[in-house]
């Protein structure tokens, strides 16, 4: 990592003496680990966190988030603790959160639930690109090239790309950027027990709510903690349209985790919390449930809503004022049985 850094300090100064003005590069992602209780601790790549447990015998980790991550994840591991990372547990299959694990595969097993593999298959040749990218198809040859993506179709074109060709077709875009997801070794059912350096950790299957058909949480029993992804934030309101097309499968999902025996709850995103912060990210979506349903049993339209339900007891919560309006609308959505 060391010669990376100085490398890339000796670019940075080659390009001031030889451009001007002097572009100034780009911060790294931010990047921390913090203590949570003795010997559990959550990593965090910009907005995406992990969660591992040490113990005298290697680490149990919860998550990887993409190889750069991972590859300075391992190194630390490595000087602070001295011992390899044993397993690691997937959340979910979803490229933020999975990509990278190949980086501790020379020590570790990953776990999974037995949902998971299907998902990094790609499907038929024949698939359409679905709408987000079809919109940036320009030429409408059916594929997105590097001139034509956008986003995270540009970012990360090399883990939609299966075949290579410089181009992501319709089964590439809808499998999604998973090239450096590593598979499990291991799938379970409902609930599996990892034990390492006399220490347990459970991962549970939370069901299928329509995030991902893969979802789970971890428990580290003796720490009291809990990591869970995506379906459940803390501190910050639900991702833009929700990303749920069952709702009462969600809120199940959510009171599973509140029926686990925890003090901390450690989040993918967000802040971490306790047992009633998860019960507040529960009770956000009922109040956004009751009031988008009372409006619109008063015939209100969506613009309408995104004005009245303000959700005001959460504006301090991480991107109130950008997806509280996609949250009333993917939730109105979810009432009028609107495509997702
Ligand atoms: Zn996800």
């Amino acid at each position: 990592m060391k010669a990376n850094r100085v490398a890339r300090t000796g670019l940075i100064i080659a390009a001031a003496v030889l451009a001007a003005p002097v572009v100034v590069a780009q911060d790294g992602p931010t990047r921390s680990i913090v203590e949570l209780t003795d010997g559990l601790y959550r990593a965090q790549n910009n907005n995406h966190h992990v969660t591992f447990l040490v113990t005298d015998e290697g680490v149990i980790l919860a998550d990887t988030i993409n190889t750069e991550f991972s590859e300075w994840l391992k190194g630390e591991i490595q000087s602070r603790f001295g011992v390899p990372v044993r397993y690691v547990l997937y959340s979910h299959h979803h490229w933020d959160h999975a990509n990278g694990g190949g980086v501790f595969a020379d020590t570790a097993q990953f776990i999974a639930h037995e949902n998971f593999p299907a998902n990094l298959v790609l499907p038929p040749a024949d698939t359409p690109l679905p709408a987000n990218a079809a919109e940036l198809d320009a030429n409408g040859d059916g594929q997105i090239d590097s001139s034509e993506a956008t986003g995270n179709f540009a970012n990360s074109l090399h883990l939609y790309d299966v075949d290579g060709d410089g181009m992501i077709n319709g089964a590439e875009a809808t499998r999604g950027a998973l090239n450096e997801v590593r598979a499990p070794d291991i799938v379970f059912k409902d609930r599996m027990t990892v034990t390492l350096g006399g220490k347990s950790v459970d991962i549970l299957y939370v069901g299928n709510m329509q995030h991902t058909d893969d979802m789970s949480v971890v428990l580290f029993p003796e720490e009291r903690a809990v990591f869970m992804v995506d379906y459940i934030s803390l501190g910050r309101v639900p991702f833009q349209t929700i990303a749920a097309n069952r709702l009462d499968a969600l809120l199940n999902s959510i009171r599973m985790v509140e029926f686990l025996d925890f003090d901390i709850a450690s989040p993918g995103h967000g802040v971490v919390g306790d047992k009633s912060s998860v019960a507040a990210y529960r009770h956000y979506l009922e109040q956004l449930r009751d009031e988008v349903a009372a409006g619109i049993a008063a015939g209100m339209s969506v613009e309408q809503l995104q004005e009245s339900v303000t959700m005001d007891a959460y504006s301090d919560w991480i991107n109130y004022e950008n997806w509280r309006p996609l949250n009333v609308l993917g939730m109105y959505n979810l009432l009028t049985n609107e495509p997702y």
